[in-house]
């Protein structure tokens, strides 16, 4: 594990997702790979998936750029609890997107269907199950937020936040819509008070805190979280919807995945003599990454190339060869089903409240 996660799980107590391994019925490949690496709480959702009880699942999109195979992973997760009984509430950041990144609701609304609702539905999730909403058309969250403002000061959302003078009253008031969001699913209209999980990003965990504490204070069950070792981009560095290069895109063609995985950064030796004869280091390489995240599913499968690899049976053009088989095809079929899907995830949107 990255030494900066192991610090930010020891500063925010954070703990390990591994220790409850056993206690999962057939965990997902991103639990038992521990690329889902930390929890906070977890239990109390173990618990009700356990006893058949309630629990929801939140998550919310961005709106602002082409969806990727970061993305995908949160999707594949959603799946996973969606076939385990799970209340799945998907929000649609478009009023951060606006606020943040200076788009306008018509941009905001196609992007989401044409870029991420109708690959959710082209990737398997059932959207149609899913509480989904727009922040700009869902008053229950605003209103909470309003409220859920009453309980907080700025200098608590200094002390998260960093906020200074020179910060704009819209970004100091958002936290509160992302809170509202996170625990808006526990109002009367959704049942009453439930256990939650959010799938987050350590850089996600300010929100977690200052959900956990509003919501002892306003009577509503603090939310668990999950925490996601994220996939590097492919030069190495962070994967960006902004720089299309760091990142496979679900739409991506033969051409540019082949021309992507080529100029990949791995976990290579200089030269193939080399490399055949120390071998390579799948730990480093994010090609790896791509089939561990991704494209393979046995984890059988995924230890014989790792194997392989560190062994120099097997050197990096042939291996970046075969995943661009394995992207190319998965990328095709969820090409045809997302263009299958587009009206109906455009029904799901006009019909979300
Ligand atoms: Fe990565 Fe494959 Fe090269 Fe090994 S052989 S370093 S897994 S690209």
């Amino acid at each position: 594990m990255p030494e900066d996660y192991g610090r930010l799980m020891e500063e925010f107590g954070i703990r390990s997702f591994s220790e409850l391994l056993p206690r999962i019925p057939s965990p997902h490949k991103l639990m038992r790979r521990g690329i889902i690496f930390g929890h906070r709480d977890f239990e109390s959702i173990l618990e009700a998936m356990e006893r058949g009880q309630p629990y929801a699942v939140m998550t919310g999109l961005m709106p602002s750029g082409p969806m990727h195979l970061g993305h995908k992973m949160v999707i594949d997760e959603l799946k996973w609890f969606q076939e385990r009984g799970a209340e799945i509430f998907l929000c649609v950041a478009d009023v951060e997107a606006q606020l943040m990144r200076g788009l306008t609701p018509e941009e905001t609304e196609r992007m989401a269907i044409e870029e991420y609702l109708s690959n959710y539905l082209a990737l398997g999730l059932r959207v149609e199950r899913c509480h989904l909403y727009f922040q700009s058309r869902n008053r229950l969250v605003k209103d909470f937020a309003l409220t859920l403002g009453t309980r907080v000061n700025l200098s608590e959302l200094r002390a998260i936040y960093g906020f200074g003078g020179e910060s704009k009253i819209s970004h100091i008031f958002y936290p509160l819509i992302d809170v509202s969001d996170i625990l808006h699913v526990q109002l009367r209209e959704f049942g009453g008070p439930k256990p939650t999980v959010v799938p987050v990003g350590v850089d996600q965990d300010p929100h977690l805190r200052l959900a956990r504490d509003l919501a002892s204070r306003v009577g509503l069950v603090p939310p668990s979280s999950l925490y996601h070792r994220l996939m590097r981009g492919l030069l190495g560095e962070k994967m960006s919807s902004s720089r299309p290069e760091t990142a496979i895109l679900l739409r991506d063609s033969p051409e540019e995945v082949r021309r992507k995985l080529w100029d990949a950064f791995t976990g290579g030796r200089p030269t193939e003599r080399e490399q055949r004869e120390l071998g390579g280091d799948p730990s480093k390489c994010v090609v790896f990454e791509l089939l561990a995240y991704h494209l393979v599913e046995d984890d059988a499968e995924l230890a014989g190339i790792a194997e392989a690899c560190r062994r120099g049976e097997i050197i990096c053009g042939e291996c970046k060869h075969r995943t661009a088989e394995r992207l190319e095809g998965f990328l095709e079929s969820c090409r045809r089903e997302r263009e299958r899907m587009l009206p109906k995830a455009g029904e799901l949107a006009k019909a979300s409240f």
